[in-house]
């Protein structure tokens, strides 16, 4: 069978400059889970492969320390832990702290190693959820950037006003950041995966759309294929969503390849109008 995919509307397919000119002075860098593991492999984790991002992490921390946090995205470890679970267990989706947490050592210890002060954040001990806008409590991350230090974060489960435990995948976890001394700042999420954002012409393709408006998302429905069985966070959807709500709060979102072998990401500090032309990714913030 041949899928025809829908033609770019003009609305998203020319190139967005407004805000695009200026540094952004806080960069929350998420690296998918998808680049260091196979997420239909139960437990899968490539260290080796993480070691090589956490190269990259490392250097960029170096650059900025105090303006930088890391997400790690949760991989087959993440997923797996809430693949199914029991519907009458409000505490049910427990088990992704521990299955988090594990991502986040491996990050942990691979950045002490490489000489970075970092320290591991536990999301739903720093953050409840309320109408599903979650509400953070920043003080131990505002003090560990005071310090100079990296917070490593990820998805987590996360307390509702109705007593029951929610999963907060790792693409909204940059939202943490958009309050308190960041209030205001232009806060950069650079959200890196397997795709050079989202593409066009479908799997395989290599048409990325430039820029996405948070207050049309539907305009990108007809560009997303289904996410695989092994996924629990909707893949580009549940990406588009998260980070449609983030822009729609205020943050600049980018959603980028991740490729170890490419150079360092200190591109990410620089405004957009200055990165290479050739380099490819999907844009998603309000014009101001
Ligand atoms: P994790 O959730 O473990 O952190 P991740 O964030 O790296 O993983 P996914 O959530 O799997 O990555 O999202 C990327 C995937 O979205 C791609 O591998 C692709 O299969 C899927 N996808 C669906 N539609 C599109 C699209 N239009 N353009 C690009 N990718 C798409």
């Amino acid at each position: 069978m041949t899928t025809t995919w829908p033609k770019v509307p003009d609305g998203i397919a020319a190139e967005y400059v407004p805000g695009s000119a200026s540094a952004p002075q806080f960069v929350i860098v998420k690296i998918g889970g998808s680049l260091v593991s196979q997420k239909d492999r139960a437990g899968h984790l490539d260290t080796d492969e993480l070691g090589r991002y956490a190269d990259q992490v490392a250097d960029l921390w170096r650059a900025a320390p105090g303006r930088v946090a890391l997400v790690a995205g949760g991989g087959a470890i993440g997923h797996g832990a809430v693949r199914h679970l029991e519907p009458g267990d409000p505490f049910a989706s427990l088990d992704l702290t521990f299955a988090t947490f594990t991502v986040k050592w491996a990050w942990i210890e691979a950045l002490r190693s490489r000489g970075v002060r970092c320290f591991p954040v536990q999301v739903g001990a720093i953050c409840a959820l309320q109408d599903d806008v979650v509400v953070p409590q920043t003080t131990v991350i505002d003090e560990l950037l005071r310090a100079g230090a990296l917070p490593v974060l990820s998805g987590d489960c996360v307390l509702t006003p109705s007593g029951r435990l929610e999963i907060f995948g790792s693409d909204r976890v940059p939202g943490i950041f958009l309050g308190g001394p960041r209030a205001g700042r232009h806060v950069r999420v650079a959200v890196l995966t397997d795709v050079p954002g989202v593409l066009a012409d479908g799997p395989g393709g290599s048409r990325s759309i430039p820029y996405l408006d948070p207050d049309d998302l539907d305009a990108v429905a007809g560009f997303l294929w289904p996410a695989a069985p092994h996924d629990t966070s909707g893949a580009m959807a549940g990406k588009v969503r998260a980070l449609g709500a983030l822009a729609g709060a205020g943050a600049e979102c980018l959603i980028l390849k991740g490729d170890p072998g490419a150079g360092d990401l200190r591109f990410l500090l620089d405004p957009v109008v200055r990165w290479a032309p050739v380099k490819p990714y999907t844009r998603i913030a309000r014009s101001r």
